[in-house]
């Protein structure tokens, strides 16, 4: 079985975005009263959304099974306000429910969470217990700057944060660490802002002692860890000047990459540096990057053909990699593929 740990709901049907611009043009109205409302989306359409796109790509690559959550530069943390934000998420939340109802061996969700800049993570907290305990998903996606590019919040091993870690732990499921849009011009969000997160976050991990507090708290860094794995040495270094434990010691029983990487030289190196314990397949598909190499004539996110592509890759890493660590990571997954 191929799990693909790292797909967004991209290409829902229209009036959900149509829900949330109107959403955000009411937002701005003085006196207006934020209420939840309605989105209107049948199950055919939901079908259509999804078979011409995500599972199509599933039966031409050779996937099995998706972790599936709402569009991630969709979920505009920096837009609104916290009660606007959780009636958005709500939503989103509702549809990846009803995706993952209508086609069971091939999504399992993760929520949104409705953060705020600068406010508490009550609401994030309720709405991962829910979409966990009422839905049956397995894991959520963190924001670790909802202010989308300006950083206003505490860092991710700041105490701030704890009430959700704590709650995350309760519930075993794990935070993959992914950022949404930018709206400081600086950072194209797909091509730096993004990246720059998943760097940023890990280097946060470095330098605090997160996991003593939290044994078993988990993340996935996507987008192949941004620049860690390029850059091994330098955090290796940073890490032994600083007097830290070494990386494998710190931060490797909790923190996971995916493999969102677009060409194979990229993906090599990450399964040369990183552990196979620490890697989980993903694709993003369908995601940021959708056109096709001209170099190799296939999707640059057809991830699988790049590890497929890796002979010296043992036949034991290539399982864990492909399926065996998303048990490990996200036990609620292993316990639903038990009672399978
Ligand atoms: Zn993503």
């Amino acid at each position: 079985m191929i799990i693909d740990c790292h797909g967004h709901y991209t290409t829902a049907p229209k009036a959900l975005e149509d829900y949330r611009k109107r959403q955000l043009e009411e937002f701005g109205t003085p006196g207006h009263a934020p209420a939840k409302g309605e989105v209107a989306i049948s199950d055919d359409q939901i079908r259509a959304s999804l078979e011409s796109a995500q599972l199509r790509m599933q039966r031409e690559r050779g996937t099995d099974l998706t972790i599936f959550s709402p569009r991630a530069s969709a979920m505009g943390h920096h837009l609104a306000d916290a009660t606007t934000n959780r009636f958005w998420s709500e939503h989103c939340n509702e549809l990846i429910q009803r995706v993952c109802g209508l086609y069971p061996d091939n999504f399992v969700g993760v929520c949104q969470l409705p953060q705020t800049p600068g406010v508490r993570l009550a609401n994030c907290i309720a709405e991962l217990e829910r979409c966990v305990n009422e839905f049956g998903f397995i894991g959520c996606n963190l924001n670790p700057d909802p202010s989308g590019g300006y950083w206003t919040d505490p860092p991710l091993t700041d105490r701030w944060w704890y009430p959700l870690y704590e709650k995350m732990v309760e519930l075993e499921v794990p935070a993959m660490i992914h950022v949404s849009g930018s709206c400081n011009p600086n950072f194209h969000a797909t091509g730096a802002h993004y990246i720059n997160a998943d760097t940023t976050a890990f280097m946060q991990l470095l330098t605090a002692d997160l996991f003593s507090d939290f044994p078993t708290l988990k993340f996935v860094i996507p987008h192949g860890g941004g620049a860690v794995p390029y850059h091994w040495g330098r955090y290796r270094g940073l890490a032994q000047d600083m007097g830290r434990p070494p990386l494998g010691e710190l931060l490797l029983d909790n923190v996971f990459f995916d493999t969102c990487v677009y060409h194979r030289p990229g993906i090599e190196l990450l399964l040369k540096v990183i552990p196979a314990d620490n890697i989980l397949f993903a694709s993003e598909m369908v995601g940021a990057v959708r056109g096709i190499d001209p170099e190799s004539g296939h999707p640059y996110d057809d991830t699988k053909r790049y590890i497929d592509s890796i002979d010296w890759l043992a036949p034991a890493e290539r399982e864990k990699i492909f399926r065996g660590n998303v048990e490990r990571v996200y036990p609620r997954f292993a316990r639903r593929a038990r009672l399978a």
